[in-house]
C-alpha cells in the first residue's frame, strides 16, 4: 500500500525533454539554492558532467549521444528523485520521519532522523538516494522550503527555456496529453511526481520500461533481519536459562591444573 497522496492537489513537475537545451542552469541553481559544494570531476571526452548523482548533485543533465551517417544528435534527460506515489524508500526506511511525505506529495527527508542503514538506496527503483560524508540521505527534495513559501523550486525558475515545468500535477499532465506528448511516470508506482515528455523509448533514457521497487530489499529488511536478531536474542536467552537453572559453567580442574604447569 501506498501512503495517502492527495492526487487532487498533488504537485510535481513535467520536464518535456524535447525543449532541453543542455544548458545546465538547473544543476548550478540546485547548487546554488541548496548551499551544495562543488564536485571535483575530470575530463572524460562528454559535456556531461559530473557523470553520475552525488551527494552535493540533487539534479544533473544526462547527455544521450547518437551518431547516424556521420551525425551525432544529442538528447539530454534530467536526472533527479521522481518523488514516487508508491516510494520504495518511503516504505522500507525504518526510522520514522527519516524519509516523509508533504500535503504536496514530495518525498522529503530530515537527515537528523537518518540511521545511515542504506535500504532506500537498495529500495529506490531508480538509483537516486546518495550518502555523504556525514552518512546520511540526499537526493532533491523538490525545494520544499520554497514550495511551501509559495515559490517554484530553484531548478525550474531557472531554466530558460520551460523544460521543468512546476504545478499541479493533474493540470500540467492533462495539457501535455492535449500536446499529445508521449508521457513517462503518469502511472507508474501510483504515478511518480516527476513526469517526462519523452521523445524516445524509456529505454533510451536510462529509464526503467516498467519500474517497481525490489522486492528481495522486503524480505531482507521484514523476514531475514528480524530472523537474525531473534536468532541473536535467542542465543542470549539460552545462556541466561541455563545461568539460572544449571548454574555457571564450571572450569574443568584437569585442565586448570595443565594451564598452570602442574601436570
Ligand atoms: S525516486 Fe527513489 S528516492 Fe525518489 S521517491 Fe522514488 S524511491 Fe524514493
Ligand atoms: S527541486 Fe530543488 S532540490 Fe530538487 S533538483 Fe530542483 S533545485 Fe534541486
Ligand atoms: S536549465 Fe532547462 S534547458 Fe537548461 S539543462 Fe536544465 S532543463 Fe535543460
Amino acid at each position: 500500500m501506498a501512503d495517502t497522496i492527495n492526487q487532487g492537489t498533488r504537485m510535481g513537475f513535467l520536464v518535456d525533454t524535447s525543449r532541453c537545451i543542455g544548458c545546465r542552469s538547473c544543476q548550478v541553481a540546485c547548487k546554488q539554492w541548496n548551499k551544495l559544494d562543488a564536485d571535483k570531476t575530470s575530463n572524460k571526452g562528454s559535456f556531461e558532467n559530473p557523470p553520475n548523482l552525488t551527494p552535493e548533485l540533487y539534479n544533473r543533465i544526462k547527455f544521450i549521444e547518437k551518431e547516424s551517417s556521420g551525425e551525432v544528435t544529442w538528447r539530454f534527460f534530467n536526472e533527479r528523485c521522481m518523488h514516487c506515489g508508491d516510494a520504495g524508500c518511503m516504505k522500507v526506511c525504518p526510522s520514522p520521519g527519516a524519509l516523509y511525505r508533504t500535503k504536496d506529495g514530495i518525498v522529503a527527508h530530515n537527515k537528523d532522523k537518518c540511521i545511515s542503514c542504506k535500504y532506500c538506496v537498495s529500495a529506490c527503483p531508480f538509483n537516486i538516494p546518495r550518502y555523504g560524508a556525514d552518512d546520511k540521505i540526499s537526493k532533491c527534495h523538490l525545494c520544499v522550503g520554497r514550495v511551501d513559501g509559495g515559490l517554484v523550486p530553484a531548478c525550474a525558475k531557472a531554466c530558460p527555456t520551460e523544460t521543468l515545468k512546476f504545478g499541479n500535477r493533474s493540470k500540467l499532465i492533462a495539457s501535455a496529453t492535449a500536446a499529445k506528448k508521449t508521457l513517462y511516470g503518469e502511472n507508474d508506482l501510483m504515478g511518480l511526481g516527476v513526469v517526462y515528455a519523452l521523445e524516445g523509448p524509456p529505454e533510451q533514457y536510462g529509464l526503467p520500461s516498467s519500474p517497481s521497487i525490489p522486492m528481495s530489499i522486503f524480505l531482507w529488511k521484514d523476514v531475514i533481519k528480524p530472523l537474525g536478531i531473534l536468532g541473536f536474542w535467542g542465543s542470549i536467552g539460552a545462556m541466561l536459562l541455563h545461568y539460572v537453572t544449571i548454574g555457571p559453567k564450571k572450569v574443568d580442574d584437569d585442565l586448570n591444573s595443565k594451564e598452570a604447569g602442574h601436570e
